[in-house]
């Protein structure tokens, strides 16, 4: 829909085009001087023609810039229910802490007399992920959840190989995230799925019938996927280790136990923590994340490099594969790991201290279970409560309305609200999984439940139109998902002026 201005711009949300649709070749933001031609300096190789940069002024790139930037949804903004995301308020003191130049500016090849206070930081976030993990050991450097996977599952793949018994197949719950059975597999395992229970929990027996000698490993998530404690965690730990397995543990969601529940004491041999999510940053449109890894006994040996020890009173870094670190998996990196984030991620646990981070494990359960309690009767609920940190409804309340998921969440955007995630975990059908966290107010989480309120009663209404034409206010319409990426335009073809004069 065409907004009916002559501008093109909605109030004060302006319409903003493609820097190349802004330029004119001819033009330039800066004053050089005219290039020698004559200057053979690349043996012929030189351009014979412009390359057809766009030519903007420096206010012209600044707003583009801006508008664009503005028309980003972010926490800041607004609520961000995405589950599995931990969308939280990212505390600006992180920002400042991280801006010190002592660490912003520090340069990774700097001698280690001169960063100290760098390796201090290394040193205070590997001991408080220690102690919060319940773990011996901890790898900083891998740079995502992701990333710490396949940092995990390489050190539990060396372990085996030690042994002169690499194994083949890991164990991975159908509910998992994606990323779960992919590192599995770049790491050359079989992945072979387990099915839940009817609770919405890994089902033991199942797990116990496809134990054999040539099980690697389970790779559980605890909270799983679903928002549900995996209560049988014990047995699952006992199991794996009967068969000389290893349990690695999807620690994606330690915002709901962090200081409440040590993975350590529940049978884990490896985790990433994503810092990112639990101890908050700025993340989700690409920015900065880091996926530390905490180890057990076994699996402390295989840690990759580098890693940070105490000489004396001094700090010193181990990048070699000899002595103590003979067995380590090596680097996964360059240098030590994404600076920015640790010094984040310290300064939000220091300014939270270890009562403050329990607090944030009890306060983003609390949020979810007040979301569940007020919607339950509204939406659907596929497992009964009490949930952790998020809140999984399905699409039951739906049937019958001709509304489904995609348009429920469409429909959101209307209201100004990010939807929650849908369609995950795959498991559920039409998953909308909803993650408040601590840091919404009750007042906050009353706005979005009285909007899932009016949403789920005009869907059961049967007004389908307000929800698949939706959004009808957002600046684009519903896009098509499956079009743009299987015909992604990757290069754009200014108009021939042919085609210009023709309109
Ligand atoms: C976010 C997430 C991951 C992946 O973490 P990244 O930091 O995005 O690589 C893995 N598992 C679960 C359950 C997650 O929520």
């Amino acid at each position: 829909m065409k907004p009916d201005t002559s501008t093109g711009h909605r109030g004060l949300e302006l319409e903003e085009p493609l820097l190349f649709e802004l330029d004119s070749r001819d033009h330039s933001g800066v004053d050089l001087p005219e290039p020698d031609l004559s200057n053979n300096r690349l043996g012929g190789l030189e351009r014979t023609a412009p390359i057809g940069l766009p030519g903007l002024s420096e206010p012209e790139v600044v707003r583009h810039f801006v508008r664009l930037s503005q028309k980003n949804y972010s926490i800041d903004g607004n609520l961000y229910p995405l589950g599995s995301c931990t969308m939280k308020h990212n505390p600006r003191i992180n920002e400042k802490i991280a801006r010190m130049s002592g660490f912003a500016d520090a340069h990774p090849l700097q001698p280690e007399s001169t960063v100290q206070g760098a390796l201090e930081v290394l040193d205070t976030l590997g001991h408080w992920l220690r102690t919060i993990t319940g773990m011996p050991a901890v790898a900083l450097s891998p740079s995502a959840g992701a990333h710490g996977e396949l940092c995990g599952l390489m050190a539990i793949r060396a372990a085996h190989t030690a042994k002169g018994d690499p194994r083949a197949r890991v164990l991975v719950p159908e509910s998992a995230h994606g990323t779960n059975p992919a590192t599995a597999t770049l790491c050359g395992y079989k992945v072979d799925p387990v099915p839940g229970n009817d609770r919405g929990r890994i089902d033991l027996d199942a797990v116990k019938a496809k134990l054999g000698g040539d099980v690697a490993a389970i790779m559980l998530t605890n909270p799983n996927t679903l928002g549900l404690f995996e209560d049988e965690v014990l047995e699952v730990a006992e199991a794996i280790h009967s068969i000389g397995g290893y349990f690695y543990c999807d620690g994606a969601n330690l915002n709901a136990i962090v200081g409440r529940v040590r993975p350590g004491d529940l049978g884990v041999d490896a985790m990433h923590i994503n810092l990112h999510k639990t101890f908050s940053t700025p993340h989700g449109g690409g920015g900065p994340g880091s996926g530390p890894v905490a180890f057990s006994e076994p699996l402390a040996p295989f840690a990759p490099l580098p890693q940070v020890v105490k000489d004396g009173d001094k700090l010193r870094l181990i990048e070699e594969k000899t002595g103590e670190a003979a067995n380590s998996i090596g680097r996964l990196r360059s240098f030590h790991g994404q600076m920015g984030m640790f010094t984040r991620a310290l300064a939000f646990m220091m300014s939270h201290g270890a009562d403050g981070l329990r607090q944030i494990a009890e306060d983003a359960v609390l949020s979810a279970n007040y979301l569940l309690s007020q919607l339950q009767d509204d939406l659907s609920v596929p497992y009964p409560a009490p949930c952790m940190h998020e809140v999984l409804f399905d699409d039951k309340f739906l049937e019958g309305t001709g509304v489904t998921t995609l348009d429920f969440a469409k429909a959101m955007i209307d209201e100004g609200y990010h939807p929650m995630t849908v369609y995950f975990p795959l498991v559920v059908h039409g998953a909308m999984l909803t993650e408040p966290t601590e840091s919404e107010s009750k007042a906050s989480l009353d706005n979005l439940i009285a909007t899932l309120k009016f949403l789920a009663d005009k869907a059961k209404a049967g007004d389908t139109e307000h929800f698949t034409e939706a959004p009808r206010l957002a600046p684009r319409r519903r896009v098509n998902e499956a079009a743009a990426a299987r015909n992604p335009v990757l290069r754009w073809t200014p108009p021939s002026p042919v085609a210009d004069a023709a309109g």
